[in-house]
């Protein structure tokens, strides 16, 4: 489905459960006004924990490439979102001092010349106006999540260009690119502070403590996307991912009702954009819908 009246949003995510933790309720609600919807999943997430205790046993991690395969498309069900793997291989968070070297042939060392050729054929194929991704810091700084990054950008740039990646489709220009602003200081403390005015205890009292004001996000946020009504679905979604969260973790420990009632939407920074949409905005299709008439 492209005909020229369908509005398409594609979000690049690194590793499957990232679409759910990251934009899921915007991808939900979108989905429910009619939009078309595709993940790009980087990586097949092989190098990923059993986060889950309940889960933490040898069998689970035995199969768990192909358990995070089954739990992608659960989740995309539950989102009703198109997906699509991009077929790199996870490169796994290294950890230690000195950190050890990443290991080969992994997404992070792939060139982004090359890494970005099956997100250029994916854009010129889906023909999104929206393209979603993470910031230059990757959101959390893993490298995949940075190689996410550095391709939806490059690709973004390439997939309007004929000269480039000729071989890849006809050319197909985005209007705009965003990056996901999810894990605001401004955000977190507010649940805190709403989560203890309302006798409850706050699991992010840690998090902000140790939180360097410097690097946070609030400033950059552009656009706020009202979606309260579909976190359930983007909670839903997340546990669909059963190997990667512990359901009885702080993911879900803030209360449905505080989380709609203190911070009703998800917030992104506009990084790039081809159309006219006065900031701040409430809609990542802003300036779009007027070129695209929705029937
Ligand atoms: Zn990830």
């Amino acid at each position: 489905m492209t005909d020229a009246h369908q509005l398409r949003l594609l979000a690049v995510h690194a590793h499957p459960d990232d679409e759910s933790s990251k934009g899921a309720a915007t991808m939900a609600r979108y989905v429910a006004e009619g939009v078309e919807v595709l993940v790009a999943t980087c990586t097949g997430g092989e190098r990923g924990s059993v986060l889950n205790p309940a889960l933490d046993r040898p069998e689970v991690w035995e199969r768990l490439p192909q358990l995070r395969v089954e739990e992608m498309a659960r989740a995309r069900e539950i989102l009703g979102v198109s997906q699509e793997f991009l077929g790199f291989v996870d490169s796994g968070l290294p950890e230690g001092d000195p950190l050890p070297p990443l290991p080969e042939g992994c997404f992070a060392l792939v060139p982004t010349e090359e890494a970005a050729a099956p997100l250029v054929e994916l854009i010129r194929r889906f023909r999104p106006h929206v393209v979603l991704t993470y910031d230059e810091n990757g959101g959390y700084p893993h490298p995949d999540h940075i190689k996410t990054h550095e391709i939806s950008v490059h690709a973004f740039e390439a997939a309007g260009d004929p000269e480039r990646y000729p071989d890849l489709g006809e050319p197909w220009q985005p209007s705009k690119l965003y990056y996901h602003m999810t894990f605001t200081l401004t955000r977190v403390r507010a649940l805190h502070e709403a989560m203890l005015e309302a006798g409850a205890e706050s699991p992010y009292a840690e998090w902000l403590a140790n939180w360097d004001p410097e690097r946070d996000m609030s400033a950059r946020v552009t656009t706020r996307v009202p979606c309260a009504e579909y976190f359930p679905v983007r909670d839903a979604a997340l546990i669909a991912h059963a190997t990667q969260i512990d359901p009885a973790g702080r993911w879900f420990a803030c209360p449905m009702d505080v989380q709609q009632q203190v911070w009703p939407t998800e917030d992104y920074e506009l990084a790039r954009s081809l159309v006219d949409s006065p900031l701040p905005e409430d809609d990542l299709f802003a300036g779009i819908r007027s070129e695209v008439p929705v029937p």
